[in-house]
């Protein structure tokens, strides 16, 4: 069996012997207000600054979802006077904002072609106080928003909240480029779906106390006064975050993975572009994805491939909304090997 879908994905395979060690070390039944878990939990935080490059002084946070991040960043960081601006260009994007708006009606949105790079130009905020929404990777479409744009925005007195589900864990991301970061953990962390985390900034978590939102279990204030004493605001999938400490402890920097990653990006799309009958879906290839390549072809051949792989035991990702059926997306997470891509290619070239 190989699993080439974009989340819940292939998970690392060291994760049969954490699941067992879990078990055996009596963690999965420790009190979350325990010495034990305070300790679990201040190491965990620790190694994710560290092998993720995430600046010291952000607060990282453990939620049960990206989804989950969609809503504390609407209900815990806009004020009264703040609107939030929403860029997307595919169906997370899309989801976010309409969470986002069912919850305040201040929130607009801004809707950008697949193949535009997202310019400075397109969103300069007239005024400051207000927050900025990006999916830095469109896990849908497979194209990626870079982080120079974030930079441009994030002026002192603006929020840059950033969906970086799909691709954390697996390219190096600039966190000092925006406030609000937010992923889970079955994408490119390899791990098995059921945790979220969300990580703020200094200036963030200033305008967060400042809003002082309390009315919900997610506030960001009860969040980060629980974790300050490393505890969490609700009882925790303690073995989630086990899994992530021992992978942390695992894993190569970022900087390390990131490389690879990239550099089996560009043999995807090398290969895409010599292809007979399929190519990728993004033609710009400064907005192609690293992680998620969406590859288009006629409707027929695209089929063919979706009955070919399951037959061939190959899970590959359905297209998604207007491209559901003249696109499949090849997840390229971490946890998928060199050769598993390998065998894809073969697969895809015998077709
Ligand atoms: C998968 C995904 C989500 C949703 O993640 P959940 O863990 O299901 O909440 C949100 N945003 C992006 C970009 C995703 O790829």
């Amino acid at each position: 069996m190989l699993t080439f879908y974009p989340g819940p994905s292939k998970v690392y395979p060291q994760v049969k012997q954490y699941l067992s060690d879990a078990y055996d070390s009596g963690i999965l039944s420790i009190n979350h207000r325990s010495s034990e878990f305070m300790q679990l939990c201040q190491q965990t935080t620790q190694l994710l600054h560290q092998k993720l490059n995430i600046p010291a002084d952000y607060t990282i946070l453990f939620v049960s979802s990206a989804t989950e991040c969609w809503e504390i960043v609407t209900q815990s960081f806009m004020g009264s006077q703040t609107s939030a601006f929403h860029f997307y260009n595919g169906a997370f994007g899309q989801k976010w904002y309409d969470f986002a708006n069912q919850l305040n009606h201040r929130c607009r949105a801004s809707i950008f072609d697949l193949n535009n790079q997202l310019g400075f130009h397109q969103i300069r905020p007239t005024t400051t106080g207000h927050l900025f929404c990006f999916t830095q990777n469109e896990t849908s479409n497979g194209t990626q928003v870079r982080e120079d744009v974030f930079r441009d925005i994030a002026k002192p007195g603006n929020l840059v909240a950033v969906d970086a589900t799909s691709s954390l864990g697996g390219i190096t991301l600039d966190f000092l480029q925006a406030d609000i970061w937010f992923a889970s953990v079955q994408k490119c962390l390899g791990l098995p779906a059921g945790m979220g985390l969300l990580i703020v900034s200094p200036q963030g978590a200033d305008i967060a106390r400042h809003v002082n939102d309390r009315e919900h279990y997610n506030s960001f204030p009860l969040m980060e006064e629980n974790m300050i004493k490393n505890q969490t605001h609700y009882t925790p999938n303690v073995l989630s975050i086990y899994l992530l400490m021992r992978l942390m402890q695992d894993l190569e920097n970022v900087t390390e993975i990131s490389q690879r990653i990239r550099s089996q990006a560009t043999e995807w799309y090398q290969y895409l572009g010599q292809h007979t009958s399929l190519k990728p879906l993004v033609s710009n290839p400064w907005v192609r994805s690293d992680t998620v390549i969406a590859v288009t072809g006629q409707k027929s051949a695209i089929t063919d491939i979706h009955q070919q792989a399951e037959k061939a035991g190959i899970t590959l990702g359905r297209g998604y909304g207007n491209w559901k059926d003249t696109t499949f997306r090849i997840a390229n997470f971490p946890a998928i090997t060199a050769d598993e891509h390998t065998q894809l290619r073969t697969f895809l070239s015998e077709m």
